[in-house]
């Protein structure tokens, strides 16, 4: 297995000459650099690869036409250069660990050289609050697994409340095929989608719009490197596969879901929109992050051994701290903060990212350059931490009251879903994911 290893990119001490990366609160230190897809507004250019520091971007591309990254192997200057960032996730990690490292040179204070560093990007600094983000690549394909027991156990407990867990749970990861040509950037609004309904007292089901339209709070992992169709990745090796980590929001219709799932699982109950944050935080700035896989009872089943590792076991989870917040219309209006509605931490999934890459590839499947894994909804143990309204309103028995007054079911129109995450340890910098945001338009008149 690569192992992500601590290096001097990593040091808390580390500061920049860009001031806004220096706030100790802030998602963009030096130690994260995250990498994205930007526009600036008008026609100043095509899309570019850039990297977050504090409020700005430093813009790959013009960095890499100045030569400022003539230092680096030419295959990862090139890539720089494109559109997308599937050239570079395509590399795999050690050229991306060598481009991390000039990076955090050229941007980090009190250098020998640092203000040849500074004088040479400065023109290539860019105010993050005046460009539009993009997706990070073309999505090829978009994987959804279930790899939180909690989310699995309290959904499994509305369905089914005496055998909430159907037996395959624990030896296989459940998973499905989402819809990659309906991802969206985090900011796209959504629209309430219609579909076919069957309320539970109704005959026949009829065609409308969702009435219970949710969020699932979830983290993707873009894939890198490629496998050769009929390739299995060990599990040894699929962290070498994994470019990165953003927030995922896969909105779904339960009561479109509900009606359709059988025996196929999810369709157009969540095909109509998934969002993702712009920002992906690379395998490497999260290193100093990495735990242990989550402990499972003595009376759980062993991972069949493609599945195991003592080294996963070791430190194949992620501890990220995800969060996600609502706004309604009213809210905003009335100057109401958004809300919190669930805390969780990815490092409690029963499966951790390796072995869901694994598990994908295991029949031979091909995975591709930025193609998108997702974990599914991640929920915790307590109350508070539940990742869907599903979930939290119990299928919309229990309404919640926000702030201000008003009840929720499920979302409402003009309802605002907002998620954060980010990562902190005691001798680390914090680093954070950014925001994955999405706002809830009516349904479209006159589609039914
Ligand atoms: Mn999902």
């Amino acid at each position: 297995m690569v192992e992500t290893t601590l290096d001097e990119t990593h040091e808390i001490q580390l500061k920049s000459w860009v001031e806004s990366a220096n706030q100790p609160e802030g998602d963009f230190p030096i130690q994260n650099l995250p990498m994205g897809v930007f526009e600036q507004p008008g026609d100043r250019g095509a899309p570019s690869i850039g990297v977050a520091i504090g409020d700005l971007i430093l813009d790959l591309s013009g960095c890499g036409a100045a030569g400022l990254l003539d230092i680096v192997a030419p295959a990862i200057s090139q890539a720089c250069t494109a559109r997308s960032l599937q050239g570079l996730m395509a590399l795999g990690p050690a050229p991306l660990s060598e481009l991390r490292l000039h990076l955090s040179r050229t941007l980090r204070a009190h250098q020998p050289n640092s203000n040849e560093n500074s004088q040479g990007a400065l023109p290539h600094l860019i105010e993050r609050s005046k460009v539009r983000m993009l997706l990070p690549c073309q999505i090829g394909d978009y994987s959804d697994f279930y790899a939180s027991i909690h989310h699995a156990a309290n959904v499994g407990k509305l369905f089914r409340p005496d055998n909430p867990l159907l037996p395959n749970y624990k030896y296989v990861p459940i998973g499905y095929h989402g819809r990659a040509s309906s991802i969206v950037p985090s900011g796209t609004p959504v629209r309430r989608p219609y579909g076919q309904i069957k309320v539970d007292h109704a005959e026949t089901p009829s065609f409308g719009p969702t009435a219970s339209l949710d969020y699932e709070l979830e983290v993707g992992f873009f894939n890198g490197a490629m496998n050769p169709l009929g390739s299995p990745v060990p599990i040894d090796e699929a962290e070498s596969h994994i470019f990165g980590l953003c927030l995922v929001n896969d909105w779904s219709a339960r009561d479109i879901q509900a009606w359709e799932y059988q025996p196929l699982g999810p369709f157009l109950g969540k095909s109509f929109a998934t969002s993702i944050s712009p920002w992906i935080v690379t395998l490497d700035a999260l290193a100093p992050f990495r735990v242990a896989s989550a402990s499972r009872p003595e009376s759980d089943p062993p991972p069949l051994p493609y599945l195991s590792s003592p080294r996963d076991r070791a430190k194949g989870a992620f501890d990220v701290r995800l969060e996600v917040l609502l706004s309604s219309h009213r809210m905003r209006e009335s100057g109401i903060e958004p809300v919190s509605l669930g805390r969780a931490n990815l490092r409690d999934l029963y499966w951790t990212p390796a072995q869901l890459l694994a598990h994908h590839t295991s029949n031979g499947c091909n995975l591709r350059p930025g193609d998108l894994l997702a974990s599914g909804t991640v929920s915790g143990a307590p109350e508070t931490s539940k990742g869907s309204l599903l979930e939290l309103t119990e299928r919309g028995r229990k309404p919640i009251t926000l702030p201000g007054g008003e009840v929720r079911s499920f979302l409402a129109d003009r309802d605002e879903v907002i998620m954060r995450a980010h990562c902190e340890r005691p001798g680390f910098a914090r680093i954070g994911f950014g925001e994955c945001r999405g706002v809830v338009l009516p349904a479209e008149n006159g589609v039914g």
